[in-house]
């Protein structure tokens, strides 16, 4: 971080914090939001038996961990997902509070791209949690999400002149078009080469959250990231039998985890992996 009043020790510990704390919010997201309930009412119960769950068994990480994880009333068993997920999400907070992205311009206040940052991670955690249970990308959080970027854009470009706030704006603004209509044609090719629906609408309108977050280079670095990374672990999958020849597996989290690593290091570092940035 360039802004000496977050360079202090304190500042992982903090993001870690808040970070597993948001990552165990972003469970019951992703859990109730598919299911059409409310994300703040009722307070977390046992999904089995029903019972409210005490404050100290609230607590990420530590409640799992407390509880060896199974409900402290009827014993079932509590997804080793939850405290995987607020691990991971405390995980990229840190890393993300020790980052200096550079899509949002050379000179962005620190601050409010480390805020900037959270929420990326933040809303692109439950889409991912959704499109793996559900194969569903859910298009209300896609079109928020891709506003949010916009308007993150247009703040964070503002804040270092009118001049870089536009070409900001417009080149984020185009990079969302181009991944919506890109992924699109992608699709309805691959649908019309190989008869059936190869990528969901879903992940056009990721990839168009993803281009109003990191612009053109970004969008391009992400969606080369997460073409390998699908490729490989796809493969991989049917190689080992995971998954059948012909069932279908999520693109989203490629495509999210693509973006994030690029927030977080840079399009220009990924695409020089590849050679193409000299
Ligand atoms: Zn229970």
């Amino acid at each position: 971080m360039n802004d000496p009043a977050l360079n202090t020790p304190l500042l992982p510990l903090v993001a870690a914090v808040l970070g597993a704390c948001f990552g165990s919010f972003l469970n019951v997201v992703a859990w109730r939001l598919p299911r059409q309930e409310s994300i703040v009412l009722p307070p977390s119960h046992c999904p089995h038996c029903g019972t409210r769950l005490r404050w100290w068994q609230n607590i990420p990480l530590l409640g799992w961990l407390l509880l060896r994880g199974h409900c402290g009333y009827c014993a079932a068993p509590i997804s080793l997902r939850y405290p995987l997920v607020e691990l991971l999400s405390a995980g990229l907070w840190v890393a993300i509070s020790q980052s200096q992205p550079v899509v949002m311009g050379p000179q962005a206040p620190a601050l409010a791209l480390m805020l900037a940052g959270w929420l990326l991670v933040s809303w692109l955690i439950p889409l991912v949690l959704i499109d793996l249970d559900h194969l569903w990308l859910p298009e209300p959080l896609c079109r928020f999400g891709l506003l949010l970027g916009l308007l993150t854009t247009a703040g964070l470009g503002w804040s270092q002149g009118g001049a870089v706030g536009a070409r900001l704006l417009s080149h984020h603004l185009l990079a969302a078009g181009l991944g919506l209509v890109g992924f699109e044609l992608v699709s309805r090719g691959a649908q019309r080469l190989l008869g059936k629906p190869a990528l969901g609408l879903g992940d056009a309108k990721l990839a168009a959250l993803l281009g109003a977050w990191l612009g053109l280079a970004g969008l391009g670095a992400t969606v080369l990231l997460a073409v390998f990374g699908g490729a490989l672990v796809g493969g991989l999958a049917r190689i080992s039998g995971k998954l059948g020849p012909k069932e279908p597996f999520p693109f989203g989290p490629f495509l999210a985890a693509g973006g994030i690593v690029v927030w977080i290091g840079g399009p220009q570092f990924w695409l020089g992996l590849w050679g193409m940035v000299g």
